[in-house]
């Protein structure tokens, strides 16, 4: 398979779907840990190509999901400071703090934030405005990271001190471990991201697999690669392997991306983690070493301490939604009080959110 078309070819995709149901015999909960894979997923209608035994679940992939509420508050802290200009993606503009509103309010109301495609954005701002301080919103996964590293390397051997990172990385085999520890709503397998692989290498995977007793299966993102990746897992489950398969190896090696692997291990060190609704999750993140301690905004910028809602106390029961207990459309909010213009939470706002799949490609009727 040379070209993208060719990974949404239908006769494929039947073929794949065929296979799935002739060899699968036994009831199976799989789980993506990738927002842009549930939204492949909800768009192309790939759960109703599946045989009714196999459910798949919509973990907790959506960065801007799971960015914890007091961090935002703190965002809008620093966009409140006079002269500083805080740089984000588009998507964490809309996201509920914990008690300061949004981004997006604080944009309307006068502050300096500014919606970038691309963390160097942040340096070029840096450079421009020598008399002002940039913050960097530095969120996501494994994925971000290497591009949000790059940014006080760069800094450094520009010699600008006016730049710095507010950092939420997070890492995802650490949240893969914590869902498993409940072993009453823990799914069967994971479909992991490729492009999370694409940067770790899928050795560790691997060992992932091994250790939680699960298949893992890493896949792309077209509707052929999700359903390969859940073929894969089918296989390994009715013969009762819990091994790691690359259903993506035109984009994942088993080392990963040297370069970017390099320059995460340079700036960053693995750390415990607050994760939005779910608590807080032993080493399941990344944090500035301390030799890049000048480029830490916590640090630069004091800030009012703010406590995230604990899990389960908030009215947009979201932990429950990203840890696969509760299907979007069955939130008792999901359509009525919250829509992608009334969200209640995170996993409506975000693009990548589960609960917007659901509404913009599922219907937005209860079921
Ligand atoms: S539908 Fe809305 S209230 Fe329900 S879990 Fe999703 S974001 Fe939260």
């Amino acid at each position: 398979m040379q070209h993208w078309s060719e990974y949404s070819d239908p006769a494929l995709i039947r073929s794949l779907a065929a296979e799935i149901a002739r060899i699968s015999r036994r009831p199976a909960r799989i789980m993506e840990v990738c927002g842009g894979q549930t939204h492949a997923i909800l768009r192309h209608a790939l759960d109703t190509l599946l045989p009714p035994r196999i459910t798949l679940l919509h973990g907790p992939g959506c960065p801007v999901c799971v960015t914890p509420a007091a961090y935002l508050d703190h965002a809008i802290q620093m966009a409140r400071q006079p002269g500083v200009i805080v740089t984000t993606f588009g998507d964490l503009l809309r996201v509920p703090s914990a008690s300061s509103g949004d981004l997006y309010g604080v944009k309307a109301a006068g502050a300096d934030v500014r919606v970038i495609t691309s963390p160097l954005q942040a340096l070029d701002f840096a450079s421009r405005h020598p008399d002002r301080q940039v913050v960097h919103l530095a969120i996501g996964f494994e994925t971000t990271a290497p591009a949000n590293a790059l940014l006080p390397v760069l800094a450094r051997e520009r010699q600008l001190d006016n730049v710095s990172l507010l950092v939420s990385q997070f890492l995802v085999p650490p949240i893969l471990r914590a869902i498993c520890t409940d072993p009453a709503t823990a799914p069967d397998a994971f479909l992991a991201a490729g492009h999370v692989c694409a940067i770790t290498g899928s050795d560790p995977y691997d060992a992932l697999a091994r250790e939680l007793g699960r298949p893992i299966a890493i896949t792309g993102f077209q509707p052929a690669d999700i359903l390969l990746g859940i073929l894969e897992i089918v296989r390994l489950l009715e013969h009762g392997r819990a091994a790691m398969i690359n259903a993506y190896p035109r984009m994942v090696r088993p080392e990963g991306n040297p370069a970017a692997r390099s320059i995460l291990e340079t700036v960053f060190e693995i750390t415990d983690r607050e994760w939005r609704g779910l608590g807080r999750v032993p080493l399941s993140g990344l944090s500035l070493k301390p030799d890049w301690a000048a480029f830490d905004a916590a640090q630069r910028f004091p800030m009012r301490p703010v406590e995230d809602p604990p899990p389960g106390e908030a009215d947009c029961p979201a932990a429950d939604v990203l840890l696969g207990r509760l299907q979007p459309d069955h939130c008792p909010h999901f359509a009525i009080r919250c829509t992608p213009d009334t969200p209640l939470g995170a996993p409506m706002v975000s693009p990548e959110g589960a609960c917007a799949a659901f509404f913009h490609h599922r219907g937005t009727s209860p079921p």
